[in-house]
């Protein structure tokens, strides 16, 4: 059997589901959701939990909705007023959800998380319970960030990295990112499976930018990866098409598959590599590249520059002069000093710039 075929017989035996929809498939053009299509939707999320799955729903679409309850036909520059568009329109959203998952006979909850929340490990494991809490209670998660007070800019395409990011939380058997297309597309083909998020595969995307989404498929792609790296299987595919999640879990050939990665990361490294955001970049010689994939620390000696402003115990990624992304870890120096230990034999007391318990080699 090829690798396509066990990989989509294995997703009808997924339990643990999360659902992503961007805005795109959620909300008409000038932002107002669209009832007819999320309808179709909120019936095949409630066909899963009912028949045994247990859904969590990552749902974009507040911003829009804001900006059509307030009437405004652009996008608004300013944070302050995203962020009001978003505290507006997340209750259209749920609003609609909720009359829609009561007609399904389906109870939901909201759960608006926020980077940073997630980063923090109490938080983390806190917000792990919730959800997982909710399930075990056949009550769906509708997740979103929380733009309201989200300190980053509301970047449409983070509620695709939110998605991956739950998706690991809860231990999903399987992310679906649902968006416009039916996947990733080379030509006029649907590309069926990827392996590996490589060049090649990249090469084959071209973002664009709306009013409404810029998340676009290189974002998706990447969002993917992360669950992918953690054992979840990911399928991109075309929320707007009737019956999608029910193809995709009959095990057919619907949208672009992500394969799972075998091996296990421990949670505290995952929670280290891929919970907290990149702050800075350090470039290595191919010595300490190579020392870093048998498993050794970090050393100065091995740094050729340092990119970025960052303080002590920031994540950064480690990449070789050609841009190949290694490893990513949490850095023992500030940037401020690790300028100046570069090409030094070990740093200081503790020796190395990142201890290889705080690394995970990618
Ligand atoms: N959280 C934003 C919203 O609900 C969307 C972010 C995204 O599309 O990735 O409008």
């Amino acid at each position: 059997m090829t690798q396509n075929l066990k990989h989509r017989e294995a997703l009808k035996s997924a339990k643990r589901i999360v659902v992503k929809a961007g805005s795109k498939v959620l909300v008409e053009n000038s932002g107002r959701p669209d009832e007819k299509q999320l309808n179709l939707l909120v019936e095949e999320i409630a066909q899963l939990q009912n028949s045994g799955g247990e859904v969590a729903f990552v749902s974009s679409g507040a911003v829009g909705a804001g900006l059509e309850a307030l009437g405004m036909d652009a996008r608004p520059k300013e944070v302050q007023d995203l962020q009001m568009a978003a505290a507006v329109g997340q209750i259209c959203l749920m609003s609609v959800y909720a009359d829609l998952f009561r007609k399904n006979e389906c109870r939901i909850g909201q759960v608006l998380l926020t980077h940073d929340g997630l980063k923090d490990r109490e938080r983390h494991l806190r917000a792990r319970n919730t959800l997982l809490n909710l399930i075990s209670n056949r009550i769906i998660p509708i997740i979103n960030e929380n733009d309201a007070v989200s300190t980053e800019e509301i970047k449409f395409g983070d509620n695709d990295v939110l998605a991956a990011l739950v998706a690991i939380l809860i231990d999903a058997d399987a992310l679906v990112i649902l968006s416009t297309t039916d996947g990733l597309r080379d030509g006029d083909e649907r590309v069926s499976f990827v392996e590996e998020v490589d060049e090649g595969v990249l090469e084959l995307v071209s973002d664009t930018t709306d009013k409404l989404s810029t998340g676009g498929m290189a974002s998706k792609l990447e969002s993917a990866q992360i669950a992918a790296h953690n054992g979840v299987p990911v399928v991109i595919a075309d929320g707007r098409k009737a019956g999608v999640l029910t193809r995709i879990f009959d095990g057919e050939d619907e949208g672009t598959l992500l394969f799972p990665k075998e091996g296990n990361i421990s949670k505290r490294k995952r929670w280290i590599a891929f919970f907290n955001r990149v702050e800075g970049h350090l470039i290595v010689d191919e010595g300490a590249a190579n020392a870093l994939g048998k498993g050794n620390s970090l050393l100065p000696v091995g740094i050729k520059s340092s990119k970025g402003d960052f303080k002590i115990g920031a994540l950064v990624d480690i990449q070789t002069a050609d841009g190949e992304h290694i490893a990513r870890g949490l850095v023992e120096y500030s940037s401020d000093d690790i300028q100046k230990l570069i090409g030094q034999k070990t740093a200081g007391k503790s020796g190395e710039v990142i201890h290889r318990d705080n690394m995970v080699i990618l």
